[in-house]
């Protein structure tokens, strides 16, 4: 009986430790340092066998010589680590004076890689919290770690917002939530139709109170426009 090749044991090893998921969702169970090196050497592998096909000499390119490691530790440990690592821990504080009024924060920075293409989405992010006088409030920078973590996964555009939505709702129960996605999409801009980088799409998911109210959804997009009008 013929012994497995290093690779070929390399990615048995990782179509054992979990079953495939869908590209924005996490796995089941989060991998430690060990696993996730694992990974990288499978994917490095790959990606040799990719620029092969590709007619890429990357073994004597000096541009290209370390690309597919380098590739693959991009792909697990920052484009995709929302699908690998846990979520961001959340500090809650109790709202001490009662505040139920509207708060919004951002822009938040929306770095995401498109699902579709595998390009870069990149924009800001908006959210608007309705605070329960009763519940609990948590820090503002979390926010921007939220956003961050399920940017960090091949993504459409309408599920990031609904993801990060669902998240702060199930996490913060607020009366009210909106979350306001404006962003280039690379696939847009550098293949197909080759569209200016000015051209950007917008997308919103409101929850709770803010579903409910025209006024509130309004206060809070012209907030996300006031907020904008200070980046451009
Ligand atoms: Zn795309």
């Amino acid at each position: 009986m013929r012994t497995a090749t290093w690779g070929e044991s390399m990615n048995r090893n990782v179509r054992l430790l979990r079953l495939p998921r869908l590209c924005n969702e996490p796995i089941d169970g989060f991998m430690d340092k060990a696993e996730k090196a694992v990974m990288m050497a499978a994917a490095a592998k790959k990606l040799e066998e990719l620029f092969d096909v590709l007619q890429i000499d990357h073994k004597n390119d000096h541009n290209m010589r370390d690309t597919p490691r380098r590739v693959a530790k991009m792909f697990v440990e920052e484009v995709l680590h929302g699908r690998y690592s846990e979520p961001p821990a959340i500090t809650e504080f109790e709202n001490v004076d009662r505040y139920d009024q509207l708060i919004v924060t951002g822009p938040i920075e929306v770095r995401s890689m498109c699902a579709h293409h595998l390009m870069p989405i990149v924009g800001e992010a908006y959210i608007g919290i309705l605070p329960s006088p009763d519940g609990k409030i948590i820090g503002l920078s979390k926010y921007d770690r939220i956003v961050d973590y399920f940017s960090s996964r091949l993504q459409i555009q309408e599920e990031l917002v609904s993801q990060i939505g669902n998240y702060i709702m199930d996490m913060t129960k607020p009366r009210g939530l909106g979350i306001r996605i404006s962003a280039v999409h690379m696939c847009k801009t550098h293949r197909g139709v080759r569209a200016s980088g000015a051209s950007r799409m917008v997308n919103s998911a409101f929850y709770g109170d803010m579903l409910s109210s025209p006024e509130l959804k309004n206060e809070f997009v012209q907030e996300c426009l006031s907020l904008e009008r200070h980046v451009r």
